[in-house]
């Protein structure tokens, strides 16, 4: 199959469909790839980088796009490059249609079939290619948190991991999901005082295991939190209710209970954010301050980290990647109901039930 790589030109996204690996992959199994110059820059892979997997270089998205059967890629097509896609192609990408209905309708009408990363499903009840972004924005979130309790960043001031003879910050992480757990493995790791709350026992039984006494579980309501805030250095939103906006757990009025300077980080901004004071910050601005309290609220923390991210995205992409360009995307899909569930989009028609209610497009 041929298969298509162009350079993301969404703002600030400086991740890339396809590591040099994946095509050596792909090569290797007799699959021509295209990549366009300096895709690869923004996460550290060069043009030669990837002609040396056995790549062909093309000048522009085009070029890529007018080859390819298949086109592989991070970010939503933007509407200059939906205009590119063409009947019969398929994309392979992260769509989020159910609130984007110009995209949504851009691609029923290409007569494209699109495949989208975050609505492939592991048989487990996970998202398997969501979960590696989670994994990432929750280690950064400790490190992130750390460096806004500087002071020169707003913060009280207050070390992580202490020193002998001073006590280490006080971490609250709400939600023990993906993010949460791997937030607490960092800041765990930094020394920090960390107490994980989430609804789920299971899940805090699973951490308290898991942890074996490094860590502190407490189940998630209003008291709990209330309870916690007048102590805590450093609060990491984490929570997920699928399908649904992020329900805020901490209010304008509880931000004093917190001592001056404590620093709130709210993964959960790309869902509306947990805390009623959060909005969405960006990695040139990430933090601002509300009654004393600073706030980090990065929509897309995993592109502070894009070499990372790339190659984790790429990681949990390439097999299915590689399954579509051997099979066709019929045949994998036959194979593999959780990559099935992954098709949004195929020949002008929607096939994924919940975008189509979330637009009210039949399905
Ligand atoms: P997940 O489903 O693995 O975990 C969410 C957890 O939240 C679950 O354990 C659930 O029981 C818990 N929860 C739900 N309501 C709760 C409540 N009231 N109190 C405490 N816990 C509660 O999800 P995840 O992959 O860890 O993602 C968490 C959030 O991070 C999501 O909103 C996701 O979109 C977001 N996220 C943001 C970025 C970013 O760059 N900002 C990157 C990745 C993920």
């Amino acid at each position: 199959m041929k298969i298509g790589c162009p350079t993301e030109i969404k703002a600030q996204e400086c991740r890339v469909g396809l590591t040099p690996n994946a095509v050596l992959e792909a090569v290797a199994r007799g699959h021509e790839v295209q990549v366009q110059s300096g895709a690869g820059i923004g996460a550290g892979f060069t043009d030669d980088d990837y002609a040396a997997a056995g790549a062909t270089i093309a000048g522009t998205a085009e070029e890529v796009f007018a080859q390819a059967e298949m086109i592989v890629k991070v970010k939503e097509l933007q509407a200059n490059e939906r205009k590119m896609l063409r009947e019969g192609q398929i994309l392979f990408a992260y769509l989020h249609l159910a609130p984007d209905p110009d995209q949504t309708h851009d691609l029923i009408a290409s007569g494209a079939t699109a495949i989208a990363y975050e609505t492939v499903t592991d048989g487990k009840g996970g998202l398997p290619l969501l979960a590696p972004m989670s994994e990432v924005a929750g280690r950064l979130a400790p490190q992130t948190g750390s460096w806004a309790l500087q002071k020169a960043n707003g913060g009280s001031g207050v070390l992580m991991g202490g020193v002998p003879g001073v006590r280490p910050a006080n971490v609250a992480i709400i939600g023990g999901g993906v993010v949460g757990t791997a937030a607490a493995r960092v800041a765990v790791g930094m020394g920090a005082n960390v107490t994980v709350l989430d609804r789920s026992v299971p899940r805090l039984s699973y951490l308290d295991d898991m942890f074996m006494g490094r860590l502190t579980t407490q189940y998630s309501d209003q008291g709990a939190i209330e309870g916690l805030l007048p102590r805590m250095d450093l609060v990491v939103g984490a929570v997920l209710i699928p399908g649904a906006a992020a329900p805020k757990l901490i209010s304008r009025d509880q931000l004093s209970l917190l001592k001056p300077g404590s620093v709130l980080v709210d993964v959960a901004i790309d869902q509306g954010g947990c805390f009623e004071t959060s909005k969405a910050t960006t990695h040139q601005d990430p933090i601002y301050e509300v009654d004393g309290i600073v706030h980090y609220c990065v929509a897309n923390m995993p592109g502070a980290v894009a070499r990372t991210s790339t190659i984790a995205l790429g990681n949990a992409t390439m097999p299915h990647m590689l399954a579509i360009a051997g099979k066709g995307w019929k045949q994998a899909m036959a194979d593999d109901a959780n990559l099935l569930n992954g098709l949004n989009v195929h020949a002008g028609q929607l096939t994924y039930a919940a975008v189509g209610e979330a637009l009210g497009i039949d399905t």
